[in-house]
């Protein structure tokens, strides 16, 4: 199969890491006999240093035609004093609007082989750590109206949140048939005691779920979830919530799993093209130091291709060779901690390349 994939490689340690995942992708297109192009698609602080603006109209239109795109991070102190409307996340809030990606879905599994980094009791983190966080993605406070006005004196700053019922409807439908094919059961997460946004959440939410009887559902408060996720983990199998709810909890149960460099995410809309990047940022403090653990970008080229190019064969590949490599020891600096030896963020590539 030939397939284009737009690359962004963007700021801090996004060109090492996606260096190392098309080493996989292409250790897997020679494995399988694929063709894989790459096209590269600037977006973030390095361009706004080469075009002034953190998207680009050429990487827009190369994202939108390509079959899928890889992502590594966006944004860094140097980027910092850009006017708000300019700032390179902006790049990435516009990507998402344009594809029409509505639905980030980010796995939190814990490895075994990482238990040891585990910041949670052993006991607790024993019953296993294996569900996934569906979050609503362009809709809610980041893409509500934002103002800072002054007020009798004094600065007054408003964010808007707003959900229409479509936008809640698509979302619960990703989360109830993404549960079909794991333990079927959906948390559905929102602050319905005191949002009206959230009320309707929960009503549409509910009324999603009378098409999934096969499906249990449960409704939870944010702030109760917040604390179940580190209190008991292994009761969440699908975890579905709105935009900022999402933000937060997705990074606190991706710090449970053992670090922040493992986790992959991907955010799909109606049709095959998504956007696949690990979840964390752009890591200036290690930037350029060859120091960043690349699993996580190469775990989302992994997404890419179950979900986008419909591989299954290649995906489980290489998430088996992302296992074998943990279990034969290898370890970037931050996983260290769960023992092993340290490996080079390219070291580590290669030896996922080796085990493809
Ligand atoms: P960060 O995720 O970049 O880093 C947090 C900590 O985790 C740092 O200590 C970093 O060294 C470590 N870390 C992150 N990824 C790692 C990896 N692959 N391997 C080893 N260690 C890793 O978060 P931050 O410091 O809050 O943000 C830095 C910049 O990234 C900011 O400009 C922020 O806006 C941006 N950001 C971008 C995205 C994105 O592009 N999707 C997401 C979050 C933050």
């Amino acid at each position: 199969m030939n397939k284009t994939i737009a690359v962004i490689r963007g700021d801090g340690i996004g060109p090492e890491i996606v260096g190392e995942a098309i080493k996989v992708l292409d250790a897997v297109a020679a494995k399988f006999g694929h063709s894989f192009t790459y096209q590269e698609a600037p977006m973030g602080g390095c361009a706004i240093d080469q075009f002034g603006v953190p998207l680009p109209d050429s990487s827009l239109e190369t994202c939108l035609k390509a079959d899928s795109v890889l992502l590594g991070a966006v944004g860094g102190p140097k980027w910092d004093a850009q006017p708000s409307a300019n700032r390179p996340e902006r790049g990435l809030l516009k990507l998402r609007a344009s594809m029409g990606l509505y639905t980030n879905v980010r796995p939190a599994r814990m490895f075994q082989d990482l238990a040891a980094a585990c910041p949670l009791r052993s006991d607790i983190a024993a019953k296993g750590i294996d569900f996934v966080v569906v979050r609503e993605l362009i809709g809610g406070v980041y893409f509500g109206d934002h103002s800072t006005t002054d007020e009798n004196g004094e600065k007054k700053a408003v964010d808007i949140m707003s959900y229409t019922e479509h936008e809640v409807r698509r979302v619960a439908h990703v989360a109830f048939q993404m549960a079909r094919k794991r333990r079927r059961r959906v948390t559905s997460v929102d602050k319905a005691n005191v949002l009206d946004t959230s009320r309707l959440w929960r009503k549409v939410v509910t009324e999603v779920a009378q098409e999934y009887p096969d499906v249990e559902l449960l409704h939870m408060y944010v702030d109760n979830a917040a604390m179940q996720i580190v209190r008991d983990p292994s009761q969440f199998d699908v975890l579905v919530t709105e935009n900022l709810f999402g933000d937060i909890l997705s990074d606190e149960a991706s710090q449970i799993t053992g670090s922040i460099g493992m986790i992959p995410s991907s955010s799909m809309g109606e049709g095959t093209n998504g956007l696949y990047e690990p979840i964390h940022g752009s890591a200036p403090d290690i930037a350029g130091q060859n120091k960043a653990n690349p699993i996580g970008t190469i775990l989302a080229a992994a997404m890419m291709l179950r979900y986008s190019f419909d591989m299954p064969t290649e995906a489980d590949a290489i998430e088996h060779a992302v296992d074998e490599t943990l279990k034969s020891g290898h370890r970037c600096g931050d996983i260290l901690q769960s023992g092993g030896t340290l490996v080079t963020c390219t070291e580590m590539g290669s030896q996922i390349v080796s085990r493809i």
